[in-house]
């Protein structure tokens, strides 16, 4: 049975999706299978691997409102052990949508629960927002993963997602983990960044991964290309840190 992490943070911008592909892509060249499930209606996490919303007539909107099979979806991508259910233009009306629907609460999970077998890891990219469509995300996942930006304001929106997290758990899905938190666009150079740092992991302490993602230009080029960043440049360090963030999960897992 897979495990399925939700990447979840309602501030924008944050570095979800860029954390959603590139982790799910290290799972995958480690020889994990990997389905990344794109729930966000912008369908950045799509695109960044080479299926653009534009080109997927149906996604994982058909399956959650009650149209089709998940498998009916699920598309590969050109790492061989990474497997990609596609965001489509009809789910920018899910959230809505879920809302009015009988169980809209846990219709994600169900719509996984016949294919988690094949995967060792689903990794669910979600919307900026705590709206249906990421509460279906954390309560179809066994953990949540947070990027947090090492930025003035990072610690501000945090409470609410852990009461969204405390909520889920008590109403729908009880097996909720944290992950972990994980900095992004981490800048040795600034002084605000280190002290971010300093207060989250006084916060969270063991939650907080060791692994930091840098800022790297190269991160924020390869979704041009519909490529994980190790595809377009394996050696770059925006690269590196995410093949890293994925063995420190491991590792932790494994502990
Ligand atoms: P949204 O809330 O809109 O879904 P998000 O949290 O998914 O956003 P991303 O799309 O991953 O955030 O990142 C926001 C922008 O920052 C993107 O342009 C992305 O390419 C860039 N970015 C993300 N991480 C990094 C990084 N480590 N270094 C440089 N640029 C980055
Ligand atoms: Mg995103």
């Amino acid at each position: 049975m897979g495990r399925t992490i939700a990447i979840a943070n309602q501030k924008g911008g944050v570095g979800k999706t860029t954390t959603a592909v590139n982790l799910g892509a290290s799972l995958a060249a480690d020889g994990r299978r990997v389905l990344l499930v794109d729930i966000d209606p912008q369908g950045n996490a799509s695109s960044g691997v080479g299926v653009p919303m534009a080109e997927s007539p149906v996604g994982v909107y058909e399956p959650l409102v009650g149209h089709g099979t998940l498998q009916d979806v699920i598309r590969p991508t050109a790492i061989e052990t990474l497997f990609v259910a596609p965001a489509s233009r009809d789910l920018a009306g899910a959230a809505l949508e879920l809302a009015n629907i009988e169980g809209g609460h846990t219709r994600l999970q169900g719509i996984l629960d016949p294919v988690r077998d094949q995967y060792d890891y689903l990794v669910i990219d979600c919307p900026p927002s705590l709206d249906m469509l990421t509460v279906n995300g954390l309560t179809a996942a066994d953990a949540v993963l947070i990027p947090v930006q090492c930025e003035y304001y990072a610690l501000e929106g945090l409470s609410k997602l852990l009461e969204t997290i405390e909520m889920v758990r008590d109403a729908l899905n009880a097996r909720l983990e944290i992950e972990g938190i994980v900095f992004t666009m981490y800048d040795p150079r600034n002084n605000l960044s280190h002290q971010v740092v300093q207060e989250v992991r006084g916060h969270f302490v063991d939650k907080v991964f060791e692994t930091m993602i840098p800022r790297n230009i190269r991160l924020s080029e390869a979704p041009s290309f519909g490529q994980p960043c190790i595809l377009y440049d394996m050696a770059s360090r925006g690269s590196q840190s995410y093949i890293q963030l994925a063995r420190e999960l491991e590792s932790r897992r494994a502990a």
